[in-house]
């Protein structure tokens, strides 16, 4: 696969596929610029280079055409200020103005297109779509890592039109950093599994149990496996048409001498939300009429012993209902025990995407764990041995 690093982009342009899929609040103002953030160095190394960006993402969920809520047009002064260029746009992906722009684009200069999925092209992956993406530049750089998962048209498709493909910096990381978990994680290597429910997690679960020493189950998913042995579990989040599901993946970790760590004790509420009152309860005794929705000290003083001892951890989900601050105790100390276990015992932490990314960094902790995915689905497909239409398509 050719790396952006060593690629010389001089005089050439280069049509980027980024994830710009950032927040907006109701002024249209960036809320989280993480993902912007993230492709400064791929788009800076083209810049240094003498070359020029033609940048191309997707915004949200449109469903019928442009949408003033889903425009791209709302980045071009933060990126210009990122950027320190004045970034020009394209108000139609594929029109004239497009191709216009993108013709009379000069070195160092910056060329958004607008949303790509206002032509419904985009998801279906069509191959005229992509040919007409692919005539504003001479090179492809895939940066999109947390889109890789998808054969879209500008993810995928828009590759065969090029002969010149090129991973970026964010795309590099992400496959580095999931390939060192998966092929060479130095032992004890751990896995903490959190998040709403089992169905979500299972393919990967099951992936991972061919590879680690230690598998800590936390969040609502914890709900169904207690089910499974007979607890009470009150009203708390469960899918029990997954009982059999627990059951079986409990004898798998059994088989293969993986140590399974589940929650020992919950914090409970009787209502969903913040102010509910709270108790907590040894697992299997929630009452009816209550839900857990944390893990309890007891829990987290194990999980930390866990986690405290290992080389390599890997952390999808989180462990509670994070959102509410009263039941994000269990996921704060849990993403304290794995700084301390990276700065203390020079342990490789790998934070995976999504809600987890997001509790670490609410927590002032990215900066402290080995890697912080951006990749949410992406990530978690690539590890359950998915291949990636997105990777492939730079192969
Ligand atoms: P996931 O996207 O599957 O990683 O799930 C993340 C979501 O799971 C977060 O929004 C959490 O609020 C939610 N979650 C975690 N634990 C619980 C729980 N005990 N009850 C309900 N939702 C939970």
């Amino acid at each position: 696969m050719q790396s952006v690093s060593n690629y010389n982009f001089s005089g050439k342009k280069a049509l980027v596929r980024v994830d710009f899929n950032v927040p907006l609040n109701d002024r249209f103002e960036i809320t989280d610029d993480t993902r912007i953030k993230a492709t400064i160095p791929t788009i800076e190394k083209i810049l240094k280079d003498g070359g020029s960006v033609i940048l191309m993402s997707h915004l949200g969920r449109p469903k019928d055409g442009p949408t003033e809520k889903y425009s791209l047009k709302h980045l071009v002064t933060p990126l210009s200020i990122v950027f320190g260029v004045q970034v020009k746009f394209a108000t139609d992906c594929i029109g004239d103005d497009a191709v216009e722009l993108a013709e009379a684009l000069k070195p160092g200069e910056i060329l958004l297109l607008e949303n790509l999925r206002f032509y419904k092209e985009e998801e279906k992956g069509d191959v005229d779509f992509a040919k007409k993406l692919a005539r504003l530049g001479d090179v492809w750089v895939n940066d999109a890592f947390g889109t890789a998962h998808r054969a879209h048209a500008s993810t995928a498709v828009v590759g065969q039109f090029f002969n010149e493909k090129v991973s970026g910096y964010v795309m590099q990381a992400e496959l580095d950093n999931a390939k060192k978990i998966l092929e060479n994680a130095e032992r004890p290597f751990t896995a903490i599994m959190g998040g709403s429910k089992i169905s979500d997690k299972i393919l990967i679960i099951e992936q991972l149990l061919d590879k680690v020493d230690n598998l800590i189950i936390g969040g609502g998913m914890t709900y169904t496996f207690t089910l499974a042995e007979g607890g009470k579990i009150g009203k708390s989040i469960c899918e029990p048409d997954k009982v059999e599901l627990a059951k079986s993946l409990l004898e798998k970790a059994k088989a293969k001498g993986v140590k399974l760590y589940m929650p020992v004790d919950n914090v409970c509420a009787d209502d969903f939300n913040n102010n509910a009152n709270r108790q907590t309860v040894t697992t299997g005794e929630i009452p009816d009429g209550w839900e857990g929705l944390d893990i309890g000290p007891k829990s987290v003083e194990l999980f930390q012993k866990v986690v405290a001892e290992s080389k390599t951890i890997l952390w999808n989900g989180p462990m509670g209902v994070f959102e509410f601050p009263n039941f994000a105790i269990g996921t704060n100390a849990i993403a304290d025990a794995v700084v301390k276990a990276t700065e203390e015992n020079g342990a490789f932490s790998l934070i995976g995407g999504g809600d987890s990314a997001s509790a670490v960094n609410n927590a002032g902790y990215g900066d402290r764990v080995s890697y912080v995915s951006t990749g949410g689905g992406a990530l978690l497909e690539y590890m359950e041995g998915k291949v990636l239409p997105g990777v492939a398509a730079l192969e």
